[in-house]
């Protein structure tokens, strides 16, 4: 009887169970048993539907990769709070958008119908909101807590205040709806720690893309909204566009994993695709939906025109590149003197695109595209190694050695690689450092003074000159100027244009004349075509000049024998 008994109460406690399980079951609150051994945790279904794992995911441990990994061992600990107590929990638990919501977990001691301790019954309640409200009353739901990003709200507040102030200085805003492409996917794949990771790390790279002024917000799981304020082209939001699909393609290392992402970006920009909040945010949308259906990885306008514009540079890039691989570029050559004895110390390296039905263009029609796309690297690369090649063969020529200018772009100077490559450029060519010039500009030394200062330093170990190109039309702190291994300053050609009937210009020049003087540096004015302009310079003290008086730029089968004719007669032949 006592057997029978025993085996009665297991049947009755087996109902028990499955009686409550099923009132747990519709609980609308997520809800779970801690069992006193792992296989015995039972979650219900709204604990499933707010975390959105799927029961097979919560065996053993595997519910813990719900709790925000810095709560976990918190949880651990007092997830036995002792037999027959009733305790609180304080943490965050991962919704199923992405974000991480704080949760207070009621447990209570469970008992078998028997009256054995069981486990506990835990109950959770989201506190989010109200845990913000008592800390920072004005900020409820502003920033996103898993990114630290603002939240829509804050967004569109920070998207107001841009539009208005774009509306008084009649600037443009851009809005940018970034998706990622397939997150969605991966984030299963990956497990939902490191699918949080790499929405952080793709956070951060968005903050890398834009400026100061600029909002990136975290829209939910993997969608962010950009916000570009202060704008002077509308069209410069695709810049900043593939800018974000260039730097997302590069791989994002997540614990020991390469991970690979793109997005698809939708723009929409103020004033002409709406003037309002609610309009620019919808238009960025469908612009996004667009690109994805191109396929992802770009970007697209809520404007045909705007796309069609772009297209127009996309196909610019692309010709670009088959010239490049086509061999259209070509170097023209110009010289530069020293006017007090007429004779060359220099040559500047002046690029050329042979086009192969609009004819040979100036560097004005397309080193703003190569600057914009990227092209410039290698386009850059090209220059350096095609002036190199130049200067050793005129040497080869037996003609008397020039040092070379080379024009460095603003990419191109902030490259990274840029000294390493001219280092194995002189080795290969035999060329010594000191006949290698760089000339740079104002605006690309104040850019970005700590990186200017590295670079120049390794370019000056390698012996390399660097000039300032254009000197007097950007605004250079002079006093950081004399910081830094300059050689020689160069005279913007429109102050040289202007300086004899404009009494400004004309004290601009003397000014950097004395200035340059002062500072020990050499001083060269480009542009000059008159021999009154190269009178009135001498006079000013400045030896060193570039310009058409001495010869225009040309093809260095031209100049080799120019030069040559120069040597053997002791004149200046332009
Ligand atoms: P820049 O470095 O200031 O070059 C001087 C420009 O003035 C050249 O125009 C040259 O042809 C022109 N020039 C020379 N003498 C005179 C003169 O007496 N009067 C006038 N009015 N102009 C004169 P170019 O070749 O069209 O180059 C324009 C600019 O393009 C250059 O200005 C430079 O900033 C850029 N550039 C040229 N080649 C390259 C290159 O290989 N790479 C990069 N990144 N930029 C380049
Ligand atoms: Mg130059
Ligand atoms: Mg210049």
């Amino acid at each position: 009887m006592a057997k029978g008994e025993k085996k009665g109460s297991a049947v009755r406690g087996f109902k028990a169970e499955e009686f409550y399980l099923s009132i747990l079951e519709r609980f609308p609150n997520p809800v779970w048993r801690s069992g006193l051994k792992a296989e015995d945790n039972y979650f219900n279904q709204a604990w499933l539907e707010f975390t959105g794992f799927r029961p097979e995911e919560t065996k053993g441990d595997g519910w813990l990769r719900a709790v925000h990994p810095d709560d976990r061992e918190y949880v651990k600990q007092n997830i036995c709070c002792g037999e027959k107590k009733s305790t609180k929990l304080l943490y965050r638990l991962r919704h199923h958008s992405g974000q991480y919501r704080w949760v207070e977990e009621h447990c209570s001691a469970l008992y078998s119908p028997a009256g054995e301790f069981s486990g506990y019954i835990r109950s959770c309640y989201d506190i989010t909101e109200q845990r913000q409200r008592e800390a920072e009353p004005g900020l409820v739901g502003a920033y996103d807590p898993l990114t630290g990003l603002p939240t829509k709200r804050l967004f569109a507040e920070r998207l107001g205040l841009a539009i208005s102030m774009a509306a008084r200085k009649g600037r443009y805003v851009a809005v940018l709806h970034v998706d990622l492409d397939h997150f969605k996917l991966l984030n299963e794949f990956l497990g939902y720690e490191m699918g949080d990771e790499l929405l952080r790390a793709v956070s951060s790279r968005l903050l890398g893309c834009v400026r100061q002024g600029d909002t990136v917000a975290r829209l939910e799981a993997d969608e962010f909204l950009m916000a570009l304020a202060d704008m002077a082209h509308g069209q410069d939001a695709a810049l900043v566009a593939q800018r974000v699909v260039n730097r997302l393609s590069s791989p994002f290392q997540i614990g020991d994993r390469e991970l690979f992402l793109s997005a698809s970006i939708g723009i929409a920009l103020y004033p002409q695709d709406s003037r309002e909040i609610a309009g620019l945010l919808s238009r960025a949308d469908a612009a996004m939906y667009r690109a994805r259906q191109m396929g992802g990885n770009t970007f697209m306008f809520f404007t045909t025109e705007m796309n069609e514009q772009i297209f127009r540079r996309l196909q610019m890039e692309d010709t670009l590149r088959r010239a490049l691989q086509q061999k259209e570029f070509l170097l023209h050559f110009q010289q530069q003197v020293d006017a007090s004895q007429m004779r060359p110390v220099g040559l500047e390296a002046l690029l050329r695109w042979n086009h192969p039905t609009l004819g040979v263009l100036p560097p004005s029609d397309f080193i703003p595209v190569a600057e914009e796309t990227g092209l410039i690297l290698s386009i850059g690369e090209w220059v350096l190694r095609e002036a190199c090649k130049v200067y050793r063969q005129l040497a080869q020529r037996g003609l008397q050695p020039l040092r070379v200018a080379v024009n460095i772009s603003q990419r191109q100077f902030k490259y990274l690689g840029l000294p390493g490559f001219i280092e194995k450029l002189l080795k290969a060519e035999d060329m010594p450092g000191h006949m290698l010039e760089l000339e740079i500009t104002e605006s690309m030394v104040m850019s970005d003074p700590v990186q200017t200062s590295v670079t120049l330093h390794k370019l000056k170990e390698l012996g390399v000159r660097v000039v300032i190109d254009d000197f007097g039309a950007g605004y250079s702190s002079i006093s950081y100027l004399k910081r830094l291994p300059i050689d020689r300053v160069k005279i913007d050609k429109s102050f040289v244009h202007d300086m004899l009937q404009d009494a400004q210009s004309m004290a601009i020049v003397r000014t950097i004349i004395a200035m340059a003087r002062s500072m020990d540096l050499e001083v060269m004015a480009e542009g000059v075509e008159t021999k009154e302009q190269m009178e009135a310079l001498k006079k000013e003290g400045c030896q060193l000049m570039q310009g058409y008086l001495f010869g225009r730029p040309m093809p260095p089968e031209s100049l080799a024998a120019v030069l040559k004719a120069q040597e053997s007669t002791g004149q200046m032949i332009r």
